[in-house]
């Protein structure tokens, strides 16, 4: 189908006769970063389950002036039932409010009334922390949408506008700002394989192979959380048990999905994909089907049975995600490597063909952020010198403490991330190639991902003014990091 932007497969079309309720499903960022993620093509899937019930998608537009609409029909926001936002970062809360307010829909929720839509917002990033969105959204959900999809829809095709919210009210997951606590804990799925997955799946079709990329191939989730409990992470904490598809399970998916979504190229998806139990008959598989695949990231004690097994795929970049240069640093916060495995794993791979590794590093895990830096540029330098025929991507970002992790109370010196940031880029060997999220977005993020109520008006505001890094400056009245010191840490 010709959608308004691109053409893809698998869109979802349906008679308007049919139609009793429209869903917006909403991703407050471009197009090509909500279709290189699975949510988007999982919700998308889920909410078309019931004949009845539309979903369409809407993204923000690259104007800023041009009012959003959705892909599917061109139809604007406010004509739209419920409108469900989905949220993987806390920096899109800003796109969020302005796509409302280009769509002449109030923002808060006391200023609506049922002529508008119903909103909901969902995803990891108000799993973690919904209040600064609670005074905009008529529902928060908080877990994974599976569990929950059929009643979902079920109970919206059984009610009218007016008895609508009392109907979600009673399902598991929804939270407004009257019901919500502290003790709230999301709604996991207990097994993923007896819950749907799509294998037909919406995506673009790019005629010019130079396009193809991120957005391309079927999206294969082998799990959902993760076994391993990093400090600073979310998926660990929030996601909870650690739950794998079974094989018999996933080879079916990609029977199916490389026919329905017409591709033989998979990208595998979860947290720690390398810690699937059955990793290699899983490689093993593509390799017989001769089909292609990439793992998003990789842990440095996989093996050398699983390196082997890529390197028959004709994978040459690996991604790994050391986070620290020190191993007393990596250590504390949970991530249990030796600088002599992250050696070894890249020498392995290394003989394997692999000629590029990606590594992950955060910066601002301890208080002395310039003992980090000389870690980093130590453990990256030698791994070259090392490997001087290997290409490798060095990429750091200042840690983002989040609401229910262990480094929640991490007072964060981004001020001192900005001056380490400078000098690790002039430390390291300049054949590596060195990337850095920016410091004072870091800050910003910070502040969404602890802060409260307080932030909605701030948000507002933001959003009016442009969204712009000046614009936080301007509505906070100082710079975010010393807003975050002293209204959020203190
Ligand atoms: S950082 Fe990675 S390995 Fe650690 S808990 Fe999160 S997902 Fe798991």
């Amino acid at each position: 189908m010709k959608t308004k932007w691109v053409e893809e497969i698998n869109v979802f079309q349906k008679p308007s006769r049919l139609v009793n309720w429209r869903i917006g499903l909403v991703y407050p960022n471009s197009y090509s970063v909500g279709m290189s993620g699975l949510s988007v093509k999982l919700l998308y899937h889920l909410l078309n389950q019931h004949q009845n019930i539309y979903t369409e998608r809407i993204f923000n537009p690259k104007e800023k002036t041009v009012v959003p609409v959705s892909l599917e029909t061109q139809t604007t926001l406010h004509r739209f039932n419920i409108l469900a936002f989905s949220f993987q970062f806390e920096l899109d809360y800003i796109n969020a409010i302005k796509m409302l307010q280009l769509s002449k829909i109030p923002l808060y929720t006391k200023d609506r009334t049922n002529t508008h839509p119903l909103l909901i917002a969902g995803g990891p990033a108000v799993t973690a922390n919904p209040r600064p969105i609670f005074n905009f959204f008529d529902f928060v959900f908080v877990g994974e949408f599976e569990s929950v999809a059929d009643r979902f829809l079920n109970s919206i095709y059984d009610s009218r506008e007016t008895t609508i919210h009392d109907s979600i009210t009673e399902i598991p997951g929804f939270y407004h700002s009257e019901n919500y606590n502290d003790y709230v804990t999301p709604v996991v799925t207990d097994s993923l394989d007896s819950v749907k997955y799509p294998t037909a799946q919406v995506r673009p079709l790019y005629s010019e192979p130079q396009k193809k990329g991120s957005l391309d191939g079927y999206f294969l989730q082998v799990s959902r959380g993760c076994p391993h409990g990093c400090h600073y992470c979310l998926i660990g904490k929030l996601f909870r048990p650690h739950r794998e598809r079974n094989i018999e399970n996933l080879k079916q998916l990609i029977e199916k999905g490389s026919i329905e979504t017409q591709s033989d190229y998979f990208s595998l998806i979860g947290s720690s994909t390398a810690d699937y139990s059955e990793i290699g008959d899983l490689i093993s598989y593509f390799l017989e089907k001769r089909l292609r695949f990439t793992l998003p990231s990789i842990r440095v004690d996989s093996g050398e049975e699983i390196l082997s097994l890529i390197a028959q795929s004709g994978q040459k970049s690996l991604t790994i995600a050391p986070e620290a240069g020190a191993e007393n640093t990596r250590y504390s916060i949970g991530k249990r490597i030796t600088n002599s495995q992250i050696f070894s794993f890249a020498s392995q791979a290394n003989t394997f063909g692999i000629s590029q590794l990606k590594t992950y590093f955060i910066l601002g895990l301890t208080s002395d952020v310039e003992n980090e830096v000389k870690s980093i540029s130590e453990l990256m330098n030698t791994l070259k010198l090392k490997n001087s025929n290997m290409k490798f991507n060095v990429s750091v970002t200042p840690l983002i403490p989040k609401k229910g992790t262990k480094l929640e109370k991490q007072k964060v010196d981004y001020a001192s991330i900005s001056e380490g940031t400078k000098l690790l880029k002039g430390n390291l060997n300049q054949k590596l190639n060195f990337k850095a999220f920016p410091t004072r977005w870091a800050a910003i993020q910070a502040i969404i991902s602890l802060g409260g109520k307080e932030l909605s008006s701030i948000m507002e505001e933001v959003a009016i003014q442009n969204g712009s890094y000046q614009s936080w400056k301007r509505v906070l009245g100082m710079e975010p990091a010393q807003y975050y010191q002293e209204k959020i840490c203190d």
